[in-house]
């Protein structure tokens, strides 16, 4: 089997639980979710790195925009919470069926259907080959799944969060309203909190500035990319 890199490196990879979905569409759709997960796996099996990932939960619930005012704020954000372990769930089987062994951890305990997330199990899991799904977010309201990417990032001493999004990397402005919107290859922590560049929120981006985490945020759409983010490749957008 070819491989890209010497030493082992440890990444975190975020995706978007749109990543699951069709654009414009709720929910799990299966085609998208075995499309995702064969290229994860086949990028993983090319690169010799440790890979954990933090799925997101907003093609299921999205805390504020979907209480619609009628659910609390606090139980409004625990359904998120639960959507991501939904995304989990469905994640790792599709990527055990591409052929890669994995295991989910929860922030929130959900003893029958996930181990509860301890690092010291995470950093087994990885020794052993596995990929590790994080979910449940940070297991409190208020936070997102972006924070609690950059949580665990830290926690397990990654070398970089990945986060794969549905545009080429960070830009000027929106790219999706203003067609002159420029792709900003290189940015620190501090010009992107000034900025206010809305592609990660300032809490993740606060815990990585924090703890010298690099981001790289890249297009998933554009086939390959996952491995050429798992192997060092320098697409997108590097926040350092
Ligand atoms: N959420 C939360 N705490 C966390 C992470 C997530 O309360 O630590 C809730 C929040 O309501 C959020 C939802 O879970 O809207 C889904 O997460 P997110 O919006 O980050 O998902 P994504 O946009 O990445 O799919």
């Amino acid at each position: 089997m070819e491989t890209c890199c010497q030493r082992k490196k440890r990444i975190l990879l975020k995706l978007s639980g749109e990543a699951l979905s069709t654009e414009g569409h709720r929910g799990i759709n299966p085609q998208s979710l075995k499309e995702i997960a064969e290229e994860i796996a086949e990028a993983y099996k090319k690169s010799c790195c440790e890979l954990t990932i933090v799925i997101g939960g907003g093609n299921v619930w999205r805390g504020v925009r979907d209480g619609g005012g009628v659910i609390d704020r606090v139980n409004s954000d625990s359904m998120g919470m639960l959507a991501t372990v939904i995304n989990a769930i469905a994640l790792q089987s599709a990527i055990e069926e591409a052929g890669v062994p994995t295991r989910v951890l929860t922030s929130i305990n959900i003893y029958q259907l996930a181990e509860p997330f301890v690092r010291r199990k995470a950093l087994r899991h990885l020794e052993k080959g596995r990929i590790v799904i994080f979910a449940g977010g940070t297991g409190n309201p208020f936070f997102t799944t972006d924070s609690a990417a950059a949580l665990r990032a830290s926690e397990i001493n990654a070398d970089v969060l990945l986060k794969a999004t549905q545009v080429d990397g960070v830009y000027d402005c929106d790219p999706k309203k203003n067609p002159d919107a420029k792709l900003i290859r290189r940015i620190t922590y501090t010009d992107a909190i000034a900025k206010q560049l809305q592609f990660m929120d300032t809490a993740a981006l606060a815990i990585c500035m924090e703890n010298k985490l690099p981001i790289q945020v890249f297009n998933l759409h554009q086939k390959g990319n996952i491995q050429k983010a798992l192997c060092g490749e320098e697409i997108g957008t590097t926040i350092y």
